[in-house]
């Protein structure tokens, strides 16, 4: 059944010199230009209830994860924490470097960093304001410029096919190295030009970036909780430069994935933790499928990141504007119920057809919750319940763990 067209959103090609695609939208699919959001309750939610990063507020899996995780790369995954040490040192002083030109009055520096970028290899490159309502509570004082320079990085698209598996955790990392190399680069040029850089790097981010992403028109916020971007889909790693450049910004798209997801559901039905529940919330005044961490967690550390629910989305895929034209002619969504899209193997489960899941007990559920010190008063309130109140010298082993964990806080956040 063939659909009729609200509009058509064109982009730049997939590298530097392709030509311009266009990629339509039914009209059934379309809603708004980047997501729906009530922009009171996202200001209320950032004064009050700030968001802090995943390594504090969920800091008690932090060992639980390092204990668990796939082993089978730890070699390469040694070697990549040696090369990216420095450079993650040298992005979190990146702020505070002096520019080196002189600023020319009145320019605007917008085109030159676009065609730099790209150049470089950043599939997808956008401009907007650097949104502080999204920034984590300990990078508050950190983040510095106005303007975000918004890159997306494709990963490699054979290696990310085979996840969950080392290839595929090995595309992952690959491509935050080369990016945060880049980043860095690009942050010299901004010197050159006269202008502060700041890189916000793919690991220790500085907060969710995608609202900057969608803000820039590169892509719209998926059921799987990632970016959707017109090329490779969430097949990519974010990054922000932050600069006080002038630069024009960009506008943000209606592509028709904020109710394409809603047709599509392929990630809800493939994910192995039941993590994406069917429908949208209004979470911290921003429509969409609010992922579960708790079900989640546990099958990403267990098998190499996971990422099912990137590997089975159609636009990551075969491309947005295939799948998109495939649902205006058809109204159907491309490659849905199939294998080649659907099926994917979990090391010591075996392999899952479209329409098969794998089961786990409750126990592989189980780890630590929270922040590491409420989850050593949890373990104490347990012991009180079940051993009544412990001597001196275990109150006291008990007193030093905590303090031990508040001081790594204290560490952590003056890093940030
Ligand atoms: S990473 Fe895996 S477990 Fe987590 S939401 Fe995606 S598919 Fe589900
Ligand atoms: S798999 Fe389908 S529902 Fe999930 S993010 Fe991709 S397009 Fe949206």
């Amino acid at each position: 059944m063939v659909k009729q067209l609200s509009h058509r959103v064109k982009r730049p090609g997939r590298l530097q010199g392709d030509p311009e695609v266009e990629i339509p939208v039914a009209e059934d699919l379309a809603t708004v230009p980047g997501v729906p959001l009530n922009p009171a309750d996202v200001a209320f939610y950032s004064r009050e209830y700030p968001l802090e990063t995943q390594a504090i507020e969920k800091s008690a899996d932090r060992q639980w994860a390092l204990a668990n995780q796939s082993k089978d790369f730890d070699d390469f995954r040694e070697g990549h924490d040696e090369r990216m040490t420095p450079m993650y040192e040298a992005a979190l002083g990146s702020g505070d470097v002096e520019p080196t030109g002189t600023p020319v009055p009145g320019e605007d520096l917008t085109d030159d960093i676009r065609r730099l970028a790209r150049e470089m290899g950043f599939g997808e490159v956008g401009f907007t304001r650097y949104d502080r309502r999204y920034t984590f509570a300990g990078k508050k004082r950190w983040a510095r410029y106005e303007h975000a320079i918004c890159l997306a990085m494709e990963q490699d698209y054979v290696k990310t096919q085979s996840g969950p598996s080392p290839d595929s955790d090995i595309a992952r990392f690959e491509t935050y190295e080369i990016q945060q190399e880049l980043c860095l680069k690009l942050c010299e040029y901004l010197r050159s030009r006269g202008y502060h850089g700041q890189v916000h790097d793919g690991s220790d981010c500085s907060g969710p970036y995608i609202p900057m992403f969608v803000a820039a028109g590169l892509g719209q916020l998926g059921a799987n909780g990632q970016l959707l971007s017109p090329h490779f889909g969430s097949r990519s790693r974010l990054m922000l430069v932050t600069t006080d450049a002038p630069v024009t910004y960009d506008e943000p798209a209606d592509y028709g994935i904020h109710k394409f997801c809603q047709e599509c559901q392929v990630c809800v039905n493939r994910c192995p933790g039941r993590a994406i529940p069917r429908d949208k919330v209004w979470w911290r005044g921003v429509e969409r499928n609010k992922l579960i961490y708790d079900r989640c967690r546990p099958v990403m550390v267990k098998y190499h990141g996971c990422a099912a629910c990137m590997i089975v989305c159609p636009i990551q895929k075969y491309g947005m504007k295939p799948v998109m034209e495939h649902y205006v002619e058809t109204g159907e969504v491309l490659g849905k119920g199939s294998d080649n899209l659907e099926g994917f193997s979990l090391k010591g489960k075996g392999y899952f057809a479209s329409g098969e899941l794998p089961q786990f007990d409750r126990e592989f559920f189980e780890f630590p919750h929270g922040r590491e010190e409420d989850w050593l008063f949890e373990k104490f309130k347990e012991r009180l319940k079940t051993a009544g109140v412990p001597g001196e010298a275990e109150l006291a082993d008990f007193a030093n763990e905590v303090m031990e964990v508040l001081e790594k806080g204290e560490t952590t956040f003056d890093l940030a």
